[in-house]
């Protein structure tokens, strides 16, 4: 890993704020959109770049702002990744989220934020806290294949479920189904009747497939050719250089989503899920001036 101090560390999204404290990840996943070519990594992608000075930067920007929001993290690289255990700026921003009384809405596949509930906890009583975790197989063997370096998703269910014994409300992803490996109605239905079980009160899901495109592909190929030989020549006949790579069975799996969420109360519509993850309630958005 390398530190940086960074210029900034929010950026506006939807009347929202979004952090990433680390660029690069080394949790490995052998499909990872943020290894593609267009975010001009100009390190290797697991050569993580910290950005040491995100805690000062985040205090200055909140103690700016002249109203609460959600702070997103997670999107483009895990919080809790291997080096946050020794580092722990993920911990120190929460910390500051906490202090100011803003919400939080948080993605990562580890385990490791367990060291955090209650923070987490903290937040969630002050304003919101949302935990999202992704989830794409139950089968443990393959799930240490396709995301190789980060808990099976056995542990990130209970993860969710300690989440929800306090209270802290949770949104799965459910991406990505990746075409000939994890792309059942099998997994889709264990996955979600699981999410159903711990009381997750939303899952996103934007397609029943994988995008892939210029040094995500080429990752994602050579993984396939390590651990499914045959595999890449089947999805270069099928799908060719195309980005959008659905699932054959993508109608049958829409329907066992739909079902199974709508029975088990739900949220699955991508937009009513992030209207949920962004809406701060009106009571915690004025700024307390004693806080101050
Ligand atoms: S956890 Fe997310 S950012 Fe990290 S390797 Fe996996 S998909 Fe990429």
């Amino acid at each position: 890993m390398h530190f940086v101090d960074a210029k900034g560390i929010l950026t506006a999204h939807n009347g929202n704020a979004g952090m990433n404290i680390y660029r690069g990840c080394t949790h490995g996943c052998i499909y990872c959109d943020s290894r593609s070519k267009c975010y001009q990594f100009t390190h290797p992608f697991e050569d993580i770049e910290v950005k040491q000075n995100a805690p000062q930067l985040l205090e200055a920007a909140l103690k700016s702002k002249r109203k609460k929001c959600m702070i997103g993290t997670g999107a483009m690289s895990d919080p809790y990744m291997h080096c946050e255990e020794q580092l722990g700026l993920t911990r120190k921003c929460l910390e500051i989220i906490s202090r100011y009384e803003f919400g939080l809405a948080i993605q990562t596949k580890s385990d490791r934020i367990l060291r955090d509930i209650d923070l987490l906890d903290e937040i969630n009583k002050k304003a919101k806290c949302v935990v999202e975790m992704t989830l794409t197989t139950y089968d443990d063997e393959l799930c240490s294949i396709i995301e190789p370096n980060v808990c099976n998703t056995k542990r990130r269910i209970e993860v969710l479920e300690k989440m929800q014994e306090r209270g802290i409300p949770t949104v799965v992803w459910l991406t990505p189904l990746l075409p000939f490996i994890n792309d059942t109605v099998e997994n889709v239905s264990a996955i979600l009747n699981e999410c159903v079980r711990v009381g997750v009160k939303g899952v996103i899901c934007f397609g029943m497939g994988v995008t892939l495109r210029e040094g995500d592909r080429e990752y994602y190929y050579e993984a396939l050719d390590k651990h499914f030989p045959g595999l890449k020549d089947k999805y270069i006949r099928t799908y060719g250089n195309s980005y959008d790579v659905a699932s054959p069975r993508s109608k049958e799996l829409w329907a066992v989503f739909n079902r199974i969420c709508k029975e088990g109360g739900m949220l699955h519509r991508p937009d009513e899920c992030f209207e949920y993850m962004n809406d701060l309630p009106e009571k915690y958005q004025q700024m307390n001036l004693f806080n101050l």
